[in-house]
């Protein structure tokens, strides 16, 4: 038995005829860039979240710096954000040319509110909090307000892995003005290619992100900012907002009872199941696992013996990556030790929403009777 972190050839299967024929009605169309499905995407997709307005754009990557272009952060801003994500996270920081202060996570792999507290406390000079949504598990959605609200700064959501998370019931993406999203295709609402969405409550920021994308256009020829050429295109957004948008309630169902039975049945006296936030129905983006740093290639080898792929998000710290090294500008608030034990013994096991039933029981067999060295 072959269990893969993502098999998209049977999205594929499900979904391949309906993608075709959004494809011919595109082609046909004769319209392939900012047209009807664009903006019918970014409407169903604000619906859904809920979100005020959707702003489709061409990456996560891009979401976030428009994002943050957009609430007007640029050189010499310093953001409070986690050492543990994609690296996208902080090059979009890196990119308005603004610096990253980083904080540990929880013992969860979420930035740690605690933490972003005390540096708030005795650091009048940060502006925003740039927190992610792990995994797809909601960062507490209360204490994030309530910071903000008492220290006067701007949050700016990193939702790319949160697709369908919420916190008591609330999305994630609606605590600051703005939030960015991610369609890379393996993310829980994935493209056939790159695509991504800026999320904000705020009609001003909405008109800023679509000009950003749109090099920086108010009205045609008329460029009042440096913008990017990041629109999303009509086939993605036909292909997300008439194919894929339906089935996401779908395929969170599924990820969540392949969740539920990992953490029911999955026992091991060395494989540990890292807390979840206690408000949070989360997405399950990803399936976390941690085992001490010395056993982590024993596992994934064993789970690789048996067919099981994984997977480690993430292996380096963000702070440690050559890039920000040589770009110089960033500031470490304290121990980052939390963070440091994911990036040493994190195991990522297959959780998307075309496992079968047989290879969910693989997956935590193969689990369970592994001989820790
Ligand atoms: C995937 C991801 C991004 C970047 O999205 P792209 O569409 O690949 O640019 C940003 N942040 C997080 C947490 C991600 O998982």
């Amino acid at each position: 038995m072959q269990v893969r972190l993502n098999e998209f050839s049977r999205q594929w299967e499900a979904t391949g005829r309906e993608v075709l024929s959004a494809l011919e009605r595109v082609g046909a169309g004769g319209r392939y860039i900012l047209g009807e499905r664009v903006a019918a995407f970014e409407r169903d997709l604000a619906a859904s979240w809920p979100s005020g307005f959707a702003v489709g754009v061409g990456s996560g990557l891009d979401a976030l710096e428009i994002g943050l272009r957009a609430l007007g952060i640029g050189p010499g801003d310093r953001i409070l954000t986690t050492p543990l994500s994609a690296f996208a996270t902080t090059l979009a920081i890196l990119r308005v040319g603004a610096t990253p202060v980083f904080v540990d996570t929880d013992a969860g792999g979420l930035i740690d509110l605690e933490r972003c507290r005390e540096v708030l406390r005795r650091d009048a000079g940060v502006r925003l909090l740039l927190p992610v949504h792990l995994y797809g598990h909601a960062v507490d959605l209360d204490a994030l307000g309530a910071l903000a609200d008492e220290f006067g700064v701007g949050v700016l959501e990193d939702c790319a892995q949160s697709i369908g998370a919420k916190w008591r019931g609330r999305s994630t993406g609606t605590v600051g003005a703005v939030a960015a999203t991610s369609f890379y295709p393996t993310k829980n609402l994935g493209a056939l290619g790159d695509a991504g969405a800026v999320l904000t409550s705020s009609p001003t920021i909405a008109e800023r992100a679509r000009a950003l994308r749109h090099y920086g256009q108010s009205a045609p020829y008329a460029h009042d900012a440096l913008g990017l050429n990041s629109r999303l295109d009509e086939l993605q957004a036909a292909i997300l907002g008439e194919v894929l948008l339906p089935r996401l309630p779908e395929g969170l169902r599924r990820r969540r009872a392949t969740a539920r039975r990992y953490r029911e049945e999955i026992r091991h006296e060395h494989i540990a199941l890292p807390p979840v936030p206690a408000g949070s129905d989360s997405c399950w983006h990803l399936f976390p696992v941690l085992v001490a740093a010395e056993r982590r290639t024993s596992l994934m080898e064993h789970l690789r013996s048996r067919g099981v792929e994984s997977a480690v998000h993430y292996p380096r710290l963000i702070p440690e990556q050559k890039a920000l090294i040589d770009y110089g500008r960033f500031e470490i608030a304290g121990e980052l030790a939390q963070a440091r034990r994911f990036a040493e013994g994190e195991v990522s096991l297959p959780v998307h929403p075309h496992l079968t039933e047989a290879e969910i029981a693989h997956v935590i067999a193969c689990c369970n009777d592994w001989r820790a060295a």
